[in-house]
């Protein structure tokens, strides 16, 4: 069994596939060790395990939708794109979507995924109730104050087996991609530029002082539809993938065309394959108001970087309440890295790119490549040993800790 992207060997001694949440409780209760399986789209070993490690393919797919509340009850194991269809048939939506459809809602929460947007926070905001099984075998509700400590753990509280997130009304959306953009006016203007939209994305591979590539995702009932000149950037007249080399028929629609918001939020469609696929992938994300010396500062090793990479996405996060989420109490920029499958060469070149960011305090994406030994979790969340006790008193024999999370203090 591999990680998505192939860099991860899975070795767990028992795989189980529950289909009840009394098979997940026997499996807890049985296992010494023992770890949760969303869709294996994370980059590092978060979800491994060496004793028993629970996958979701066949537990049931319920998503109940209450179209009072606006809320959703889903399981684990549905992928966001697979509620998103049904949230959409209910007239609801989701604030906000990562760029891929692909991941399920659980294993996706669970590391502090986002999409982008001045003011949308990550994906885990939305989640207003949790259902998992403990180290000692209950079936524990997690709402309220609570949340905070629980939205995103990293699968280390406990096994999941339903969410309750908050949706809002259904809406629109026109993505428009505007090219060329100069890197210079971006670091002028980063705020601007990033909020010309609901959703931006900027794409760059560090090259000719510009930023390559603008997605701009308006929604139509809130926003101003962009023109041709976008910050001195412009309209593009045909369809693009993030990568020179991505085929643009996996892409999701372009050139101004309104559509439903799950089909314009991700930059890939459900049906094909997301990015590129032969890649391995990091993100760190910083303060928003150090975005432009952040960004200043790698421009400035770019000459390292360009030899490993395959594209740079720049998107923002706005700040939460969540202890372990990487926009906790800031405002934020998630600087990306899209690498070539290059797992010697990145891993070699990753503490020279951690200690250029280290300046600005740079929280590193649970779920891709990053050099433990680069950071001090517990200087940068301020709630890190609170969560440490949280979730020790929930799982006391770190039934739920495996050799990853061991390397990050936990
Ligand atoms: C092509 C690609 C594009 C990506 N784009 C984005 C993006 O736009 N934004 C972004 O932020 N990230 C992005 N990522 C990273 C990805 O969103 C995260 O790695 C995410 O956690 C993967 O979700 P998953 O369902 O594959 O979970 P997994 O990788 O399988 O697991 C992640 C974590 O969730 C835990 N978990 C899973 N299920 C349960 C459960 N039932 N109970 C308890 N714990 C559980 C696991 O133990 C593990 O700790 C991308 C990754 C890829 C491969």
């Amino acid at each position: 069994m591999k990680n998505w992207s192939g860099n991860v060997t899975f070795n767990p001694s028992v795989l189980v596939h529950p289909t009840s949440v009394e098979e997940i409780k026997a499996a807890v209760l049985a296992g010494e060790r023992v770890r949760a399986l969303g869709s294996s789209h994370s980059f590092n070993t978060i979800a491994a395990s060496d004793d028993v490690l629970i996958s979701f393919e066949h537990f049931p797919k319920d998503i109940e939708i209450d179209t009072v509340a606006k809320r959703v009850r889903v399981a684990s194991g549905v992928r966001y794109g697979e509620l998103a269809i049904a949230l959409h048939s209910a007239g609801l939506a989701l604030p906000n979507m990562g760029s891929l459809p692909h991941i399920t809602v659980v294993g996706a929460t669970s590391t502090g995924t986002h999409g982008s947007g001045l003011s949308n926070k990550n994906l885990s905001a939305a989640i207003v109730s949790i259902e998992l099984i403990t180290a000692s075998g209950d079936d524990l509700t997690i709402t309220g104050d609570e949340l905070n400590a629980a939205r995103v753990a990293l699968g280390a509280i406990g096994v999941i087996h339903h969410l309750t997130l908050q949706a809002v009304d259904s809406f629109e959306v026109a993505q428009t991609i505007y090219l060329d953009l100069q890197f210079e006016t971006l670091l002028l203007d980063f705020d601007a530029v990033m909020g010309s939209g609901y959703s931006v994305s900027a794409f760059s591979i560090w090259d000719d002082e510009v930023i390559d590539q603008l997605w701009v995702k308006s929604r139509v009932d809130l926003d101003t539809l962009p023109g041709d000149d976008l910050f001195g950037a412009q309209r593009a007249s045909v369809k693009f993938h993030p990568l020179e080399v991505g085929s643009t028929e996996s892409a999701t629609e372009q050139l101004g065309s309104i559509g439903p918001w799950h089909e314009r939020l991700p930059h890939f469609k459900l049906d094909f394959m997301p990015s590129f696929g032969d890649e391995l992938q990091s993100e760190f994300f910083v303060d928003r108001k150090d975005a432009a010396a952040a960004l200043a500062a790698l421009h400035a090793i770019r000459a390292q970087i360009q030899p490993l990479l395959l594209v740079t996405e720049l998107r923002t996060i706005g700040a939460d309440e969540i202890w372990l989420s990487e926009a906790y109490g800031r405002d934020s920029v998630a600087i990306h890295f899209t690498w070539k499958p290059d797992f010697e060469g990145v891993s070699a070149f990753l503490p020279t790119l951690e200690k250029t960011l280290a300046p600005f305090k740079a929280r590193p994406h649970w779920g891709k490549l990053f050099t433990a030994e680069s950071f001090d979790f517990a200087e940068l969340y301020p709630k890190f040993g609170e969560w440490i006790t949280y979730r020790a008193g929930l799982d006391p024999d770190r039934k739920f800790i495996n050799a990853q999370l061991g390397a990050w203090g936990i």
